[in-house]
């Protein structure tokens, strides 16, 4: 047995090191490449992921899940051996299930409609786009019928389980639908109240403090640049390359001080995580985080339930404020406070503060189902979206850039499963913030001496080290004994905004 899980070892370490090379190809496409590069760079990540692709789908990987199945009966669930071979082996069969030609088609026709996508959105033009998306359509619908669904499920379901795994409409819908019937509320509440002033975060900031600042934080949180680096890109994410090379990307705006700062510390929780995965799971399916709603948790909790707190600030505040003296001498610690959680609704996702941004992840989610079970039509998306803006968030954007055409994700991927993970991520976060705080009261006080430790290692023992052991409502169960609920975050909101608004 230890021969066959030796070998099922290395071929899945071949096909991470050709992961990890693409990876590696990616970054350089979207940092320092010049744009002659572009044709050629296309074509050798096409080549590596196919490689990779054919090697992960040999029927001898398949032949050795197999043949190791008594072996992973013996085990535990949650050994490291028991949880590779169930988690490969699901891989392993959702990855036959997709003929290798329809997925050249998706990728060529994704790189096709991303295209388009950059030149439309500047131009207001979603006619440009709505006949790729028409495609795009019938293609998530192809690919969600190859993978199948369960009976009495729903077809997104099948493109769900590609990013949050063990999650469904079913359980989506309720959850989602009772986090608006709380917000709601809570935004109009908030909104009766005078808005905090915030005009100083939009003073003139230079970018070389700015990258030190967020540098001097990253590190104290526990990013190791040890075995990170981070450089600028136009949009901000985390990649990585393999154990001991975990690397960010984030950008400034000189006049707009939260852009920089907050993206920064959002990359840098992905990448910690990651840095602390087990090494022993490391070139496996293991060897990366559970979900993209795991994953986003921990980025949002080192941005939000960290970042944007009154302990965080207690220390750093007067340390920003050093190195800005001009732009925040005047400015006092409370009023900075408020401005940097100022409550807005907006129409933007990726602008939108704390209380609202979640709506605009339900109205996405919904609009994915509408279009997937066939309920609305490409060509009535932009007024759909409209109309969920008025109805969800009162406000009504005045063309597609930032309307419909806001976000990449349809254009480059899919329609179906690619946005649940946010609000996933942000009820997560508050869980594991609040069972963090439970376990370690000291946390708090902690931050407000500008350490981190004891946050970052329950972090790393509770979440980090797993990697993809555990799905998102198992590690919730592990660390809560309970299913996953909304309370904490609800909890987390009332309170938060409920004292700074005085409501
Ligand atoms: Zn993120």
């Amino acid at each position: 047995m230890q021969e066959k899980l030796n070998e099922l070892k290395a071929r899945l370490q071949a096909v991470y090191d050709l992961h990890g090379a693409a990876a590696l190809l990616y970054w350089d496409q979207a940092t320092y490449m010049p744009p002659g590069g572009a044709e050629a760079r296309g074509r050798q990540l096409a080549t590596l992921s196919q490689l990779a692709q054919e090697q992960f789908t040999d029927p001898a990987v398949g032949r050795l899940l197999e043949e190791l199945q008594p072996y992973a009966a013996s085990l535990p669930y949650d050994s490291d051996d028991a949880s590779l071979l169930r988690v490969t082996g699901r891989q392993y069969q959702r990855a036959l299930k997709l003929p290798p030609q329809f997925v050249a088609e998706i990728a060529s026709h994704g790189a096709r409609a991303y295209q388009a996508w950059t030149v439309a959105r500047p131009a207001n033009d979603f006619a440009a786009v709505q006949p790729l998306l028409e495609r795009t359509l019938e293609l998530s619908r192809r690919a969600a019928e190859y993978f199948g669904w369960p009976a009495g499920g729903h077809v997104a379901d099948a493109l769900i389980e590609e990013a949050d795994y063990g999650m469904t409409v079913a359980t989506l819908q309720p959850l989602f639908a009772a986090l608006r019937q709380q917000l709601t509320p809570l935004v109009a509440a908030i909104q009766q109240q005078p808005a905090p002033d915030d005009s100083f975060l939009y003073r003139h900031y230079p970018e070389q403090q700015q990258w030190d600042f967020g540098v001097e934080v990253i590190q104290r949180f526990g990013y190791d640049f040890q075995q990170g680096r981070q450089d600028k890109t136009h949009h901000p994410f985390m990649i990585k390359f393999g154990p001991g090379d975990v690397r960010i990307t984030t950008r400034f705006r000189e006049n707009d001080l939260g852009d920089g700062l907050f993206s920064t510390m959002h990359e840098s929780g992905h990448a910690m995580y990651e840095q602390g995965v087990s090494l022993a799971l490391a070139g496996t399916p293991l060897g990366g985080g559970a979900s993209a709603g795991v994953h986003e948790s921990q980025s949002r909790l080192w941005e939000n339930l960290v970042g944007r707190s009154q302990a965080f600030w207690s220390y750093y505040y007067p340390r920003l404020q050093a190195l800005f003296a001009q732009q925040l001498g005047d400015v006092a610690q409370d009023a900075f406070y408020r401005a940097i959680n100022k409550v807005q609704p907006s129409l933007i996702r990726v602008d939108a503060d704390e209380v609202t941004y979640n709506l605009h992840v339900i109205i996405r989610f919904e609009l994915e189902l509408a279009l997937l079970e066939g309920r609305l039509a490409v060509r009535d998306l932009p007024e759909a979206w409209r109309a969920s803006y008025r109805d969800y968030l009162g406000v009504e954007a005045p063309d597609d850039r930032d309307g419909v055409l806001q976000d990449m994700h349809w254009y480059y991927s899919q329609i179906g499963g690619g946005f649940q993970g946010y609000t996933l991520g942000n009820i997560l976060s508050a869980t594991f913030w609040q069972a963090a705080n439970a376990a370690h009261p000291e946390i708090e006080a902690q931050m407000a001496e500008g350490r981190f430790d004891a946050l970052l290692s329950w972090l790393r023992a509770n979440i980090h080290q797993h990697g993809s052991k555990f799905t998102a409502a198992e590690l919730v169960q592990r660390i809560t004994g309970a299913p996953l609920s909304i309370e904490p975050y609800i909890g987390y909101l009332t309170n938060k905004y409920g004292a700074l608004y005085g409501i």
